[in-house]
């Protein structure tokens, strides 16, 4: 039977990810143990070693050779044959004395001894297995003695079966620890994709993801989320009620237009026709107008809008808004005010557009501003930059509604209803030039609107002042 492994989980390549790093964690603190362990028995072997050579050198050089003989046989008796090995051999090297096993003189034991003593590494091919030998001289005779590694390998021996126990009983709880641990940590991602998942299948953007209260990043993730599904969900609100607007504004133009049109046909009188079809092509021409403004809208927020820039003065756009509003203020009961800059400013911009921008702001500050209120419209350079400034003193804006009001069909709650498309549209004319429009009010004390344009063109300019250029 062939097993499919579930290779396509995440939660189960972590858990062999962990039971991997486990493995390889568990080998290095295997091997470090034995090293110091390996390390750590042979010195405390060489250290009896050492010692046993002192007392040797010390009954040699005080009561000689006899007294050595006897001192070997009484330790040959209490370590057992196979367990100790000592021979002296005099310069000729020919052997003088030896206790132990025989198998011993096989070793490979070097022709030449210093008087301090040397340690070596044996491999014995029998039974007694490795050993430690030391040779050193004294006098004319060459010391040799030898014991076996067999009890350090046997402790060595036993470590490492224990660890490889351990080893395997932890590798046996770490993968499905590690498979369970992924799962938990993942849980909250499994929770995206189930909500995810519900969205796509029922379209339904009300469904968020519950946090854990953890705080760590699956916990962030799922917050991110559902703060995009909040976004998502208000866009796509809105974007319904655009088009209930559109709508709407097409179906009430259509039956007005249907309607004109039926009335001029039934109108025998040749003037009276005419008027209805001139107020059928004014209402044409208002509905084309609000289409050409969304489609501007669309194309200056998509960064596709072509501009027809030119060079003329800032005072010849601010005489224009004057001659736009100057009746309806004496109509109205406003202060209205134009401050024309001190110097000869000059703008490379589409006049058309730019003088549709701030006609918005102004038909704004006379749209919320009441009877007997001010209304200021001032230019000026500061630093590089041209700021134009539309000051009221009319309902203001609430703070709630400022992040707003730029935004395409937003309307205020007011009573005056516009089609909330002046603010979007004033907004993506300025950018288009690369500049910048805000905004600050106080509800029932008025508000400013400044529109700051990069690269205020001084009188010497070098665009010719009838050159147009399209972006
Ligand atoms: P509208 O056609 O509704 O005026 P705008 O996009 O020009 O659309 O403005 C959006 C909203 O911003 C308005 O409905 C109004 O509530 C608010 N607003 C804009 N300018 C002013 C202002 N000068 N004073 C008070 N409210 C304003």
């Amino acid at each position: 039977m062939k097993i499919k492994l579930p290779t396509k989980s995440l939660a189960f390549r972590l858990a062999v990810l962990y039971g991997s790093l486990f493995l390889v964690a568990t080998g290095l603190v295997f091997a470090v143990v034995h090293l110091i362990l390996a390390h750590k028995l042979l010195q405390n072997l060489d250290q009896d070693l050492k010692e046993d050579v002192s007392e040797i050198t010390t009954i040699y050089l005080r009561k000689g050779l006899p007294a050595l003989k006897s001192l070997a046989s009484a330790e040959l008796a209490e370590e057992g044959p196979n367990n100790f090995f000592f021979r002296i051999l005099d310069s000729e090297g020919r052997e003088v004395f030896s206790v132990g096993n025989s198998v011993f003189k096989t070793l490979p034991w070097p022709d030449r001894a210093s008087e301090s003593p040397k340690f070596f590494v044996f491999d014995l091919t029998d039974s007694l297995g490795r050993v430690r030998a030391v040779v050193w001289r004294l006098g004319e005779h060459r010391m040799e003695m030898a014991v076996p590694l067999r009890f350090n390998q046997r402790i060595l021996a036993q470590i490492h079966r224990a660890f490889l126990w351990a080893g395997v009983v932890a590798l046996l709880i770490s993968f499905p620890m590690g498979f369970l641990f992924a799962k938990r940590s993942l849980r909250q991602i499994l929770e995206i994709e189930r909500v995810a998942r519900g969205i796509v299948d029922a379209r339904d953007f009300s469904r968020r993801v519950p946090l854990s209260g953890r705080g760590d990043e699956p916990d962030r993730l799922a917050e991110t989320f559902n703060s995009m599904l909040e976004k998502l969900d208000l866009y796509f609100r809105e974007l319904l009620q655009i088009f209930d607007n559109l709508a709407h504004d097409f179906k009430n133009l259509l039956s007005h237009l249907r309607l004109l049109a039926e009335r001029a046909l039934e109108k025998r009188d040749p003037e009276e026709r005419e008027e209805l079809i001139v107020r059928i092509l004014y209402e044409s021409d208002r509905f084309l107008h609000l289409l050409n403004v969304l489609l501007d809208l669309s194309e200056a927020e998509t960064g596709l809008l072509k501009l027809r820039r030119e060079r003329f003065p800032v005072k010849d756009i601010l005489e224009e808004v004057d001659q736009v509003f100057r009746e309806l203020a004496v109509s109205q009961g406003l202060n209205f005010e134009i401050r024309y800059p001190d110097e000869d400013l000059y703008l490379f911009a589409d006049r058309a557009r730019f003088l549709q921008a701030l006609l918005n702001l102004v038909d704004n500050a006379f749209k919320y501003t009441p009877s007997g209120g001010r209304i200021r419209v001032e230019a000026k350079r500061k630093g590089e930059d041209l700021v134009i400034k539309v000051q009221d003193s009319g309902r203001g804006i609430s703070p709630e509604e400022l992040s707003r009001i730029f935004d395409r069909f937003y309307r205020g709650r007011g009573p005056e209803r516009g089609r909330g498309l002046g603010l979007s549209l004033a907004r993506a004319y300025v950018e288009a030039h690369g500049g910048e429009i805000s905004v600050e009010s106080e509800p029932g004390r008025g508000s400013v609107f400044y529109i700051v344009l990069p690269q205020t063109l001084p009188v010497e300019t070098t665009h010719p002042a009838k050159e147009i250029v399209e972006d």
